[in-house]
């Protein structure tokens, strides 16, 4: 009912001549300092994972749609900010785009090279070809125009403004890296670095490094940093849940919503906990304290993904890698924790993890959080906001929920793309428009 009647208003807007003097305006700034390009279709921000499934949807169903992505690739997260040794942590069964299935022989947890293959090849093969180096900075809705406004900057400072209907956030929930402040950081002089720029442990072959953040990343950077003869302590300052990834053969992840199909998750949970403490034994008596909430219950609540154990721990308990508490201060190679004790280290790494960028670019008054850049409604509402704004791949629920998403978006977009298309036609007269 909204949907038609907003649609109306904007068909009478195509002919309102304030509206079309509005457009002319931003035509001839256009041809002087910027340029403005009218997109006829939804246009995406972002071409990572997400970005690219909801791209081939909507190609599916004959819409097309252009992709803004601020780096020089596709997969900018897993070309660029990952490490070497990185496999998918979860089984290939879950993390396939849609419309599009991994290669047989893929094993169960593909590496990162099989998997940026698989979407160098998804992109070719539904010909999704994004705009590289455009940066987006700003995403208005022109309540005057009824139209979203899309500013990026690209190479060479070149500022675009993209008009649109539909505006799909695709940049994820790890766009930025956390840093965290830790006094004494200019006197230390070792190396300090976000895991998003760790590649290998080969660097730190015989030095003494400190790994900061005891997640997924933390613990397989200390993994691979033990491999290469470094010696290797963590800080963990919180309570975690470790889990095998595997369990006789299958995943844990498999097995977990395997259960959850009959029981209650809280039992899912504790049948986890069981498993764990067959396989692994009490992590608590090497320094990680698990917390009350049970995994899968923590996750719902808080998004807190559990650490799924490639070997890190066996190191753990064998001493290899040292567990630390949280860190007080830094002096010049030098850490001094919170219990008092100091050490030296060559380097710090930081597994410190990520967070959303959108609220430093799209203007928007509900859809997303402003503290953490995620959708304020939960999965499995988060994907529709107003005025045609759209979030793929902001469920806590990796690639997995980025395919939900983007099925999602299609079909709405889908619904209204004819009916839009005719109503907007005029726009095609006043601003230049981009065609695939
Ligand atoms: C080490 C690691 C391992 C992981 N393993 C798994 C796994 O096994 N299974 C799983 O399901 N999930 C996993 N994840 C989660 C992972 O984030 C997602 O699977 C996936 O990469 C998310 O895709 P995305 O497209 O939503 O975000 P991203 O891959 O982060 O892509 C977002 C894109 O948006 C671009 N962008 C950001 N801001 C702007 C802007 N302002 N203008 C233009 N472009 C912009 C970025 O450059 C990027 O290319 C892992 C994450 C990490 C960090």
């Amino acid at each position: 009912m909204d949907y038609y009647y907003l649609r109306e208003l904007e068909g009478k807007k195509a002919h309102d001549p304030l509206f079309i003097e509005t457009m002319n305006n931003k035509k001839t700034s256009t041809l002087s300092d910027h340029r403005c390009l009218w997109i006829p279709g939804p246009l995406i921000i972002g071409a990572g994972p997400s970005g690219l499934a909801v791209s081939a949807y909507l190609k599916q169903k004959g819409v097309p749609s252009l992709i803004l992505e601020r780096s020089n690739c596709i997969a900018s997260l897993w070309k660029l900010k990952t490490y070497d040794r990185l496999r998918l942590h979860l089984p290939k069964q879950v993390c396939e785009l849609p419309l599009m299935s991994f290669p047989i022989g893929f094993p169960t947890y593909p590496t990162k090279q099989q998997f940026i293959e698989y979407l160098e090849n998804y992109s070719k093969n539904f010909d999704i070809r994004p705009w590289f180096n455009e940066e987006v900075k700003n995403a208005e809705f022109d309540e005057k125009v009824g139209f979203w406004r899309v500013r990026s900057v690209g190479k060479g400072g070149m500022v675009s403004e993209f008009v649109c209907r539909w505006l799909i956030v695709a940049t994820g929930e790890n766009a930025e890296a956390v840093v965290p402040e830790i006094e004494g950081v200019g006197e230390f002089g070792g190396i300090i670095k976000h895991s998003s720029f760790y590649k290998s442990g080969e660097e730190f072959r015989d030095k003494k490094v400190l790994v900061v953040g005891c997640g997924n990343s933390g613990m397989e950077v200390c993994l691979d940093l033990c491999n290469h003869d470094v010696a290797t302590s963590i800080v963990v300052r919180d309570s975690v849940h470790i889990l095998p990834r595997d369990v006789l053969g299958k995943s844990t992840f498999g097995l977990s919503m395997w259960l959850l199909k009959w029981l209650p998750v809280y039992l899912v949970d504790h049948i986890l906990l069981i498993v764990s403490w067959l396989m692994l034994g009490d992590t608590a008596r090497f320094g990680l304290d698990r917390p009350r909430l049970g995994p899968l219950q923590l996750k719902n609540m808080s998004g807190k993904t559990p650490v799924l154990d490639v070997g890190a721990l066996a190191k753990i308990k064998n001493g290899e890698i040292k567990v630390r508490p949280g860190i007080k201060r830094l002096k010049r190679k030098t850490v001094e924790f919170v219990n008092g004790r100091t050490e030296n280290f060559d380097a710090i790494i930081l597994a410190t993890g990520y967070k959303s960028n959108v609220p430093y670019w799209l203007k928007d008054k509900d859809m997303f959080c402003k503290e953490d850049g995620y959708p304020t409604k939960p999965f499995p509402n988060g994907w529709k906001g107003e005025n045609g704004l759209y979030a793929v791949g902001f469920t806590k629920r990796g690639l997995l929920g980025a395919s939900i998403d983007a099925k999602r978006i299609a079909e709405d977009i889908e619904r209204c793309w004819i009916v839009e298309a005719k109503h907007t036609t005029p726009f095609a007269l006043l601003l230049p428009q981009y065609t695939s």
